[in-house]
């Protein structure tokens, strides 16, 4: 029959993207989500089986009824400033999770995951652009959980044989191109989404965390890639380690780093909205710059992004603030 893909997490952002795209490839998805920030409507491209990802029995049940070629592991928290704030949350889902998940796939013989790491596991890199040979010494607990997550594959790999790409998204943005859906998280603390509620007039202004950074304009520089590349990505990964791949750690960048001043000129360019702001303190955990070195994906998967320009990135999410797009 047609190939499976357990998706932990597919009813969220990048989880329920990619699970879109993979029906599209024909590959069919199976979401496995305990719908805590995820979206029940839309997980529409396979079956649902609400779940936790600490419940290894649960996931094993899963695994035995479908029978999947692969994992792809979405479910997580993954907000920097509350894995400050709150780091047990970020332990146990994270860290708890990726082994409660690890050996539900060794007990049943599911060999190959794909697993949802960040930029965050860099901290602040020595040097830019940040290539997987820079060192990962992570600054805020929501990258050393995806950090350990990493090396409970890499060990489980070794023991038992288990197979795996993870991948390190830089900053994850944008909505489907075919406006089925959106970019929303809840609650809403990415960049793009807020300053697009407050340039609609649904928040009064946007908050930006520190204009004191040592970056040209003083505030934080981030790697924007579209959801849908992202989606892609997945897609590859899964094709490498069917086809019987080695084990791969990439960054999903573009290579290019905008500043939060630069995201809100091409919101205001593009919506011909104003986005009203407020200065504040700095946000801890931030690191200052971030932007990847993306040839390693290129090379072992050949990923390109295709949707990631800002422009593209800020015209495909405005539909979904209500915000028209003028160019
Ligand atoms: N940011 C901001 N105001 C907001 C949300 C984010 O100034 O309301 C800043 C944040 O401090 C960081 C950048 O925008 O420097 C990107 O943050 P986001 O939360 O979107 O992604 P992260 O880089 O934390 O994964």
């Amino acid at each position: 029959g047609a190939p499976r893909v357990l998706v932990t997490g597919g009813a969220g952002f990048i989880g329920s993207h990619t699970a879109k795209l993979l029906r599209l490839e024909g590959i069919e998805p199976i979401v496995y989500d305990n719908l805590t920030t995820g979206n029940r409507s839309s997980v529409r491209w396979g079956p649902f089986i609400e779940g936790d990802i600490l419940d290894s029995d649960g996931l094993i049940e899963v695994i035995e009824k479908y029978a999947p070629d692969a994992v792809i592991h979405f479910a997580a928290s993954a907000y920097v400033g509350e894995s400050v704030q709150n780091p047990a949350k970020y332990y146990n889902n994270n860290v708890c999770g990726a082994l409660s998940l690890a050996d539900a796939c060794r007990q049943t013989g599911l060999q190959n995951i794909i697993f949802s790491s960040s930029c965050a596991v860099y901290g602040i890199p020595p040097t830019l652009p940040i290539d997987e040979a820079t060192p990962k010494a992570p600054i805020n607990p929501y990258g050393k959980t995806k950090l350990i997550g990493e090396n409970v594959l890499a060990d489980y790999a070794v023991a038992f044989g288990l197979r795996y790409v993870a991948l390190r998204y830089f900053n994850a943005c944008g909505a489907d191109p075919e406006g089925e859906l959106g970019e929303w998280h809840f609650p809403e603390t990415h960049l793009i989404p807020r300053a697009m509620q407050a340039a609609a007039g649904q928040i009064p202004h946007l908050e930006i965390f520190g204009d004191d950074y040592d970056t040209p304009d003083g505030t934080c520089i981030r790697d924007y890639i579209h959801v849908a590349d992202l989606a892609r990505a997945h897609v590859l990964a899964f094709d490498h380690l069917v086809r019987g791949g080695p084990n791969l750690a990439l960054n999903l960048g573009t290579g290019r780093g905008f500043s939060i001043k630069e995201v809100l000129l091409m919101i205001e360019e593009t919506t011909g909205r104003e986005v009203p702001i407020v200065i504040r303190p700095r946000r801890p955990g931030d690191p200052p710059s971030l932007y990847a070195d993306p040839g390693l994906a290129r090379e072992t998967l050949g990923f390109r992004p295709q949707h990631s320009d800002l422009k593209t990135i800020v015209r495909t999410a405005a539909p979904f603030f209500g915000l028209e797009v003028r160019s």
